[in-house]
């Protein structure tokens, strides 16, 4: 992935609060190997997160075939949560799991200090559709021991006609048994045709509103397919509306504070500890122990840029 560190073009601008903002999501090809186009909101040259939330990648509604083939690769720093609308996909890693994961349950990768795995869309009768996020780990827990799980037990119920899945954290009472680091919240809404709504909200978090199918209106906005609707701290509800029907993920949390380093697939503090991941993974150390699958190889990791790396805040 980019960094803004690379780019000559980049101009800083004061860190200010953003206000409500609809982020339009930058189409980035996954890997040279994969067909598969995937649109990117966060980072967002506006913003970094909301809350702990780093990264969402929006993928398909796609054909199967070889939709998703991403070869080995490391993370640190950082949770990956997966998340279906529609397929299947293989998840494999260097602690020996082996799980595939169907549209409703979750898969959640804990990199701690380090881990590696491959992802493999395995099922051609569907089409594959469905979301990649990371969350980033705390300072006290990042250089905790790399976990995998995978959750088949999510709550899920109706509130008002829209029907809610709760995949990260606690919404209206009800909470996820994923393992998080950070207060955040990550559901899937589904607004039938004709909604109109007031959902209440925790005015402690901000929150992010992905519209995966459909179209709706946030806050009388409207916000289209692919596109993020931000909404800052502070508030009660949100205002939703959808005449036609409208697939959503909300995302939300408490603002985070740290400055961090993002760079491809590492999350890091210091330019130097960057180094040091990535020379971790091209010498194939034992932090990331090789793994079977069925798609074969690693991804190298990028050449660093020529410059140090510097820590950033939430605002871009
Ligand atoms: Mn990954």
């Amino acid at each position: 992935m980019s960094n803004r560190a690379e780019d000559p073009n980049f101009v800083t601008v004061e860190e200010s609060p953003l206000g409500e903002i609809t982020l339009d999501p930058r189409i980035v090809k996954l890997t040279t190997r994969s067909g598969v186009e995937v649109k990117r909101t966060l980072p967002h040259r506006r913003l970094r997160t909301i809350g702990a939330w780093c990264f969402v990648d929006h993928f398909g509604p796609t054909d199967q075939l070889n939709a998703m083939s991403v070869a080995a690769h490391p993370h640190t720093g950082l949770q990956t949560v997966s998340w279906l609308f529609s397929g299947e996909v293989e998840h494999r890693d260097s602690l020996g799991s082996v799980q595939v994961i169907v549209p409703g349950e979750l898969n959640l990768m804990t990199s701690g200090t380090g881990v590696a795995h491959s992802e493999l869309s395995i099922n051609q009768n569907t089409q594959l559709h469905g979301v990649q996020l990371w969350t980033v780990l705390p300072d006290p827990d990042r250089n905790c021991d790399p976990t995998f799980n995978h959750y088949n037990n999510l709550p899920v119920f109706e509130w008002q006609s829209i029907s809610v899945r709760v995949f990260i954290g606690e919404l209206l009472g009800q909470r996820s048994p994923a393992k998080i680091f950070s207060p955040l919240i990550g559901a899937e809404l589904h607004l039938p045709a004709n909604t109109q709504a007031h959902f209440p909200v925790d005015p402690d978090y901000e929150y992010g509103v992905l519209v995966v199918e459909g179209e709706a209106n946030v806050d009388q906005k409207p916000v289209g397919e692919g596109q993020l609707h931000y909404v800052p701290q502070g508030r009660q509800h949100i205002a939703w509306s959808s005449k036609n029907g409208a697939k959503l993920i909300l995302l939300g949390g408490k603002p985070f504070t740290e400055k961090i380093i993002m760079w491809w697939n590492f999350i890091g503090r210091s330019h130097d500890e960057i180094v040091k991941m990535r020379e971790d993974w091209q010498s194939q150390s034992p932090k990331f122990p090789a793994f079977e699958d069925h798609i074969g190889g690693r991804i190298p990791a990028p050449n660093l840029p020529n410059l140090r790396l510097t820590p950033r805040g939430n605002l871009m």
